[in-house]
């Protein structure tokens, strides 16, 4: 298998993270359990933030999109880093503000955020709103006035260009609940209606084009529809942005039929919006925005692995065989919410030949509760290490309490040393905010 820098198969025939033996992380932490390479979450950061320094002047900033995996330690690896973040609820932006990320290095996203949600994030300064309703606009009118502050939008607009990915995932096309379109007047005319607000300063506009996107041309689109729009805008409203969000959507690689993208190649990516960005505004006589880019996926997604206990295997003849794991669709939902791919091998025997294809299934009361379909493994266990890789981003952040399994925890590898960022789950935990009111309990 061809594997990332930072993984390695050792002279055991181990899987090795961050210089340290998978087998020896599932001994010392348990199973299943999320482990996350430091070095590669540091090391993409620093890609975009170091693009925009050489390439814009500085002009701009990285937000790290923190849905793809929140927890405190990533925000403190965000602040140490000097990037921003991105949060989509009230959940995100407190987890953010007690680990101590400054809030007004923060962009607070969502299509219906809650009043309580707003409230909340004005009162601890957060940096910028991204408005994606007419109705948050009146709602942030109306708490800023209260609070007697000026709160900084963006608005998010639909660019109409199509990221070719998983339907599911795709966002920007015209439906959407997300954002407003650029083509039947509706961004124009929530544009107009923010102006007329005097507790709200409209920056610029927000776009997110979709996830696990590698074609550069869709970026490349975007951004000159965007400009296009600030253009006319400009014409119509008098308005000049002075902000431009660009969005994520950095594609990763999760199995064979992935590219497998290099620093340069995400360097490239912020090249390309960038010099698209310089030409249109050259075009169009316009300023150049202060540019920020979202990237969740392509900084955790690599970085993490999943390592699981082979458990029941089950052998339908002349049908499958179902290897199944302590773990499952509670700690990663991808396979039965889109048919996510993933690449999976055995951790503990890393070096044999794979000798069979077979489905690794979780342990939920689910038939859907798959977590890889038709992979080729050796010929697995019970007791044998699993390592599903690449799931760092959009495991964590959406896994459950289904069935009452715990949420894993997880540990952070830097060199050749593990730390939990996520401690364990308890039967406590499972029922603490369960109650029997007085009549049951008779
Ligand atoms: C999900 C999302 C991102 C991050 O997308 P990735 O594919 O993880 O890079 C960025 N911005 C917005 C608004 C999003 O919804």
């Amino acid at each position: 298998m061809n594997l990332r820098e930072t993984l390695k198969i050792n002279e055991k025939g181990h899987l090795e993270i961050g210089g340290m033996d998978t087998v020896d992380i599932a001994e010392k932490f348990g199973t299943p359990l999320y482990v996350f390479d430091e070095d590669y979450i540091r090391k993409m950061m620093r890609v975009y933030k170091n693009t925009i320094e050489k390439e814009y002047d500085g002009n701009g900033q990285v937000l790290y999109a923190s849905k793809a995996f929140s927890c405190e330690a990533i925000y403190a690896i965000a602040k140490q880093e000097g990037i921003g973040v991105d949060v989509v609820s009230g959940g995100e932006l407190y987890t953010a503000l007690k680990a101590g990320f400054p809030l007004k290095k923060a962009y607070m996203h969502g299509n219906n955020k809650l009043l309580r949600e707003l409230d909340f994030a004005l009162d601890n300064g957060i940096g910028s709103i991204v408005v994606d309703s007419f109705r948050e606009a009146d709602i942030i009118e109306e708490l800023a006035g209260n609070k007697g502050i000026k709160q900084n939008v963006l608005i998010r607009i639909n660019p109409g260009v199509e990221a070719h990915t998983h339907a599911f995932i795709q966002t920007a096309r015209t439906d959407s609940k997300f954002g407003f379109s650029v083509s039947d007047g509706s961004a124009e005319e929530l544009i107009a209606y923010i102006l007329k607000k005097k507790n709200i300063v409209l920056k610029g506009y927000h776009c997110h084009i979709g996830s696990q996107i590698f074609e550069k041309r869709s970026f490349e689109l975007a951004a000159e529809k965007v400009m296009d729009f600030s253009a006319y805008i400009k014409k119509k409203l008098g308005f000049e942005v002075s902000e431009l969000n660009m969005g994520g959507g950095f594609g990763v690689w999760y199995n064979e039929e992935d590219p497998k993208l290099k620093s340069a190649d995400y360097e490239n990516y912020l090249k390309a919006l960038i010099k698209t960005i310089k030409e249109k505004a050259d075009e169009h006589g316009l300023k150049l925005p202060y540019l920020l880019i979202e990237p969740g996926r392509s900084i955790v997604g690599e970085a993490g692995i999943t390592l699981y206990t082979v458990g029941a295997i089950k052998e339908i003849k002349g049908v499958k065989k179902y290897v199944a794991v302590d773990g499952g669709m509670f700690d990663n939902p991808r396979y039965a919410l889109y048919q996510s791919k993933y690449s999976v091998l055995l951790a503990n025997r890393a070096k044999e030949p794979c000798t069979e294809k077979v489905t690794v299934a979780g342990k939920c009361c689910e038939s859907g509760d798959l977590i890889a379909v038709d992979v080729s493994l050796p010929e697995a266990k019970e007791g044998d290490v699993m390592a599903v890789l690449t799931t760092g981003a959009y495991n964590y952040s959406m896994a459950s309490n289904y069935n009452r399994n715990f949420i894993p925890a997880a540990v952070l590898v830097k060199d050749g040393k593990a730390d939990y960022i996520i401690k364990p789950q308890t039967y406590e935990d499972i029922v603490r905010n369960d109650l029997i009111p007085e009549s049951l309990k008779k």
